[in-house]
């Protein structure tokens, strides 16, 4: 394995970046420690009440003014998550863009999903109105992985914003250039605004723990399993609620009136993009015996052809975080030693920084590379007797992040009868680019929603209010006024309502 660029021989008090295949440095920044980090924090929740005043309909305003200074700005932002990342151009692009539908619809959708509801107080207290308000938590600390660098701290912040929440963001140590870049564009596209509305924090896992102990009210987290329970553990000494979307081993179904061919192309996209660094990426495969060989020989004209490298042509790009080379490495040899066959490539495909798509079929259900998270490209096969057995081996994992299924006829009978998030039908991970979905995970994939209405609740807290409007004549019902009359009138009501049959 050649030696790859690393951001772990800086210092600590620095942080560089480079860019994954050619070790050229992107950028430099000096490291957060817990002072700094409180600091940002407490300028956030300065900016928080002139954010919060804008309402839903300033907010919207800015939040579209910046998704049109991305877009406007598009080839500078491409340009650098390409460099930082190492993924295409094209990919970067689309995973900006994506971002960008994410975020307009969260600013075009918070007012309504989030405006006051009027409930029903009840025949007891049917002199009050009842109402149920959602109010921004304050100051939210979001923490993003390197992967989609854009696009999954995107799903947390777009919502927190368009909430009414101020956003501290803790970028990747292995992306904090796109980071940086993110949370400048916020400020470009609205100059006349506080500062703090939207600040970054630099820094490596040190600098994101500094953030969850920090004064922030929330923490929104995207990363491994982890790390999230490390998060998750340490937000709870404040009691502040968290939204962990972490990792995943996601099953692809493929049922015997499947459309093969397109069946075939669907998962070869979703295990090998991005190489295979996807969390909601097709890691395990399950296919009816009846249709096996010929997935088998679809997806190998479909993957064989596919090159990671760097610039036009390129498939994918390379591994973005060194070490998780090895892990691929050994998930693999693993596999072929407890006698899976490869279909596609093997243990040679493995170059660092550069990983060629490795399918395995008949890989042991207990080996790693069925049960962990692999994130890389590759893929395992395995074929099943029908699809209640494929359904099965898919559920038992104690990941629940997303998955597919590609039928013609029963799609959406075997979605609901898969323990997961999310699913997409005859489509790889389609609910993750539609911004009214929501999304995260069961299990060890996480806690929570972001994404669609519930994402944007998900950054509120509830706040319920009952207001009396009138007092009734001889019914202090709250109060030691009560009277034996006033429960006997009670207990009448009730025994006319609720009859014992
Ligand atoms: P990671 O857990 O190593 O790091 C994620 C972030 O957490 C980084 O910013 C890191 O600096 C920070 N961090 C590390 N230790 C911390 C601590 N103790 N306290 C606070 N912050 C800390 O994950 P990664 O390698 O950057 O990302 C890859 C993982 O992310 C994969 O497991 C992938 O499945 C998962 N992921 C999940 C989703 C999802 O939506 N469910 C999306 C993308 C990636």
């Amino acid at each position: 394995m050649t030696e790859t660029p690393t951001t772990e021989t800086t210092s600590r008090s620095t942080l560089a970046t480079a860019n994954p295949a050619t070790g050229e440095p992107v950028g430099s920044w000096a490291v957060d420690g817990p002072e700094q980090v409180a600091a940002v924090v407490a300028r956030a929740r300065r900016a928080a009440r002139t954010w919060e005043d804008l309402g839903f309909t300033g907010r919207k305003r800015a939040l579209l003014r910046w998704a049109g200074r991305i877009v406007a700005d598009i080839d500078e932002f491409r340009a650098l998550v390409s460099a930082e990342n190492g993924k295409p151009l094209d990919d970067a692009e689309v995973e900006i863009l994506t971002a960008v539908e994410h975020l307009a619809w969260a600013a075009k959708n918070a007012g309504k999903v989030l405006k006051t509801e009027k409930v029903w107080p009840g025949a007891m207290l049917s002199n009050h109105q009842a109402v149920i308000e959602h109010r921004p938590h304050g100051v939210v600390g979001v923490i993003g992985p390197w992967n989609y660098p854009v696009y999954t701290p995107n799903g947390s912040i777009a919502y927190a914003l368009a909430a009414g929440n101020t956003v501290v963001f803790k970028p990747s140590e292995l992306t904090t250039a796109i980071g940086h870049w993110y949370v400048e564009s916020f400020a470009r596209a609205n100059p006349e605004l506080p500062t703090g509305i939207l600040a970054v924090v630099s820094g490596y896992g040190d600098t994101g723990r500094a953030l969850v102990e920090s004064d922030v009210d929330m923490i929104a987290f995207t990363g491994s399993t982890a790390t999230g329970k490390r998060i998750a553990a340490a937000a709870a000494e404040r009691l502040i609620p968290v939204v962990l979307e972490c990792g995943g081993k996601d099953a692809a179904i493929v049922a015997e009136d499947a459309d093969i061919v397109a069946a075939a192309d669907a998962i070869a996209w979703s295990a090998m993009a991005n190489s295979g660094q996807t969390c909601v990426g097709a890691e395990r495969c399950y296919v009816v015996e009846s249709v096996l060989e010929e997935f088998l020989a679809e997806l190998t004209k479909k993957v064989a052809d596919l090159t990671p490298g760097v610039g036009e042509g390129a498939s994918y790009g390379p591994m973005t975080l060194p070490s998780q080379v090895e892990v691929v490495a050994r998930h693999v040899k693993d596999a072929l030693a407890k006698g899976a066959k490869a279909v596609v490539g093997g243990e040679d495909s493995i170059r660092a920084p550069f990983v060629s798509p490795v399918v395995l079929l008949d890989a042991p259900e207990d080996s790693e590379a069925v049960v962990e998270e692999t994130f890389g490209p590759t893929l395992t096969v395995r074929g099943v007797r029908d699809v209640d057995e494929a359904i099965r081996l898919a559920n038992d994992s104690r990941y629940g992040l997303a998955s597919s299924v590609y039928s013609r006829r029963n799609g959406m009978a075997i979605a609901r009868r898969l323990r997961a998030g999310a699913t997409s039908i005859n489509s790889p991970a389609a609910y993750a680019a539609i911004a009214a979905l929501p999304f995260g995970g069961v299990g060890e994939s996480g806690i929570g929603r972001i994404h669609g209405p519930e994402g944007l609740r998900g950054f509120t807290r509830t706040h319920s209010i009952a207001r009396q409007k009138y007092q009734l004549p001889g019914m202090a019902l709250l109060s030691f006024d009560r009277t034996p009359e006033t429960t006997g009138l009670l207990r009448k009501v009730a025994s006319l309502r609720y009859r014992a049959k």
